[in-house]
């Protein structure tokens, strides 16, 4: 796993998974942008979740619902009230904290002179239409949940579901962080994978338990280890006004251990707000008198002939904190063979006269410069396992262009070639890229024709992403896939054609193993059936 959020920052920018949002313009604090590879790795974990809860299960329905809503939904789910954080301002360098996130200290100068804390709405407020009209506004939606109790009678009359039943949805969410941070972890746009689960009251806790076991399950099967997952049961004074139990599903991220998802018994409290006639329904939950709702948002129980409020069970989880997860958990900085002393001394003194110059240079911002040293200095600590590591520092910002860096670079990169890799073991099905083809001469006109044709064969199963890469020799082409992720590289040689030593082997290939660096050779004509069943888990 990862040890600290630089090696991830850094990977993440050098080979296109994530790049911080609007660079061109100096940036836009709390967003980030996902690239070529980092798009394919989130989608995959989409559709992971989607596949589990929506089509595995029997008890499940999707929907898409839009971002924009009318305003009236958030005066009566409670957030234009309570969804808001604790804002203090440090009187000294006047920057704004979330109270709870800071121990009464300003992170920024360490001040102590802090005003009291104020509740600060994170809701994004925009114009709805052309006229600005007071009254033309809304939001944009901070969690998915409200367009699933919305659309409840629509799924439920759509599809004759019975209780239990379950609506599950996937999409975009924004909060006006006060203070966006940790890479990917607290941003200000990100995605939510949210399921609301109506059930029968009085089977509510049951229920409750059943999900926070299965989306352990869940996530263990996309790759975490049980050591790096908590559940927290919040105590009664953390739960949220309407909440009856939640539990947190804590992961240790590289910065801590923090919620990777929210599993709450919600009651009926989200039905109940957004219903008319709310005095006759019997509900459970304190709700604010609604003058504008149109509907009962009810079941009617065929077995009893009444109609009820069902209680709701709600797995939240962030898709961006499951990314992170991810990465987090699959990488890995590997020795293929110990470096002889010989071989890390000169980058051992490198790296210190590195230091040392960064440490006196007055460019760097001094967040990112003490951040740098901090690691640096870690790295020097345990230079034979952190060797790669310095890859990352050299490509923090404002530290490329110098020299001494350039010339540690020079002393690494031969270094990291020839005894070290960096890895990402994700599972087959989360890879963003799930074979490479690799020719094993790049001007053999037979060899490469064959590549390619291996190349599109596969890639037209349509299952699976399948990338031809020509641009270096076959050691650096296997290290490249290995720090994406690829799970397997296949090898097209002199064999393959019939013109090696052993024309057994024509029509077959190398396929190399990621995580053991093994290699088999299989038949051409089997990969397709060879590449499925490892794709299963
Ligand atoms: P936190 O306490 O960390 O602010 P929360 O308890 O407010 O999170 P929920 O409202 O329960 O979060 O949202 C459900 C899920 O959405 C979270 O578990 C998290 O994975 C994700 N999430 C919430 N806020 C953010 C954010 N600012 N950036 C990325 N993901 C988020």
């Amino acid at each position: 796993a990862a040890q600290t959020m630089e090696q991830l920052v850094s990977l993440c920018k050098r080979r296109g998974f994530i790049f911080p949002g609007s660079a061109v313009y100096g940036g836009l604090q709390g967003t980030y942008d996902y690239g070529p590879l980092g798009v394919e790795l989130k989608n995959n974990l989409k559709l992971a979740w989607w596949r589990a809860n929506v089509w595995e299960r029997e008890d499940m329905e999707g929907i898409d619902a839009a971002i924009l809503m009318n305003k009236l939904t958030w005066r009566y789910s409670g957030h234009e009230e309570t969804f808001v954080d604790p804002m203090v301002d440090c009187k000294n360098c006047k920057m704004r904290w979330r109270a709870d996130q800071i121990s009464g200290k300003c992170p920024n100068c360490a001040s102590t002179e802090l005003t009291e804390p104020r509740p600060f709405n994170l809701m994004f407020k925009t114009q709805i239409g052309p006229v600005p009209d007071p009254e033309s506004f809304s939001y944009l939606r901070p969690e998915t949940a409200q367009g699933i109790f919305v659309n409840f009678k629509h799924v439920l009359d759509s599809t004759s579901r019975k209780l239990p039943f379950g609506i599950a949805q996937i999409g975009k969410a924004f909060r006006n962080e006060i203070t966006p941070r940790n890479f990917i972890f607290r941003v200000r746009e990100f995605e939510q994978m949210e399921i609301e689960f109506f059930v029968r009251p009085g089977e509510d806790e049951a229920w409750h338990e059943k999900w926070v076991e299965d989306r352990i399950n869940w996530w263990l099967s996309v790759g975490l280890s049980r050591q790096n997952l908590e559940p927290y049961h919040q105590k009664p004074e953390e739960l949220a006004h309407y909440a009856k139990a939640t539990v947190d599903l804590l992961y240790r991220f590289p910065h801590g251990l923090e919620e990777l998802e929210g599993i709450a018994n919600r009651t009926d409290y989200d039905l109940g707000s957004h219903s008319k006639d709310q005095g006759a329904l019997g509900l459970r939950a304190r709700v604010s008198p609604n003058s504008h709702s149109t509907d009962k948002l009810t079941y009617f129980d065929p077995e009893t002939k009444q109609h009820v409020v069902p209680f709701v069970i709600e797995p939240s989880a962030g898709v961006d904190r499951g990314v992170l997860a991810l990465l987090s958990e699959a990488y890995a900085e590997e020795q293929v063979k110990p470096a002889p002393a010989d071989r890390l001394k000169p980058v051992q003194e490198a790296l210190g006269t590195f230091l040392k110059s960064v440490g006196r240079n007055d460019k760097i911002p001094a967040q990112a410069k003490e951040a740098l040293l901090a690691e640096g200095e870690r790295i020097a600590q345990a230079l034979g396992e952190r060797l790669p590591s310095i890859t990352g520092l050299l490509s923090m910002p404002g530290v490329e262009s110098i020299e001494v860096a350039k010339k540690l670079r020079g002393q690494v990169d031969p270094v990291v070639d020839e005894f070290y890799r960096t890895v990402l073991h994700f599972k087959p099905h989360l890879a963003p890229i799930k074979v490479a083809v690799l020719p094993l001469k790049k001007n053999h006109p037979e060899i490469v024709s064959t590549a390619k044709s291996i190349r599109r064969k596969l890639q037209s199963t349509g299952a699976m992403r399948i990338v031809y890469d020509d641009t270096g020799a076959i050691g650096k082409l296997y290290r490249r896939q290995d720090e994406i992720g690829t799970p397997f590289c296949i090898t097209v040689d002199f064999d393959t054609l019939g013109e090696g030593n052993d024309t057994a082997l024509k029509n077959t290939v190398t396929v190399r193993h990621r995580d053991s660096m093994a290699q088999e050779r299989v038949a051409i004509s089997e990969l397709e059936t060879w590449l499925r069943e490892k794709m299963q888990s």
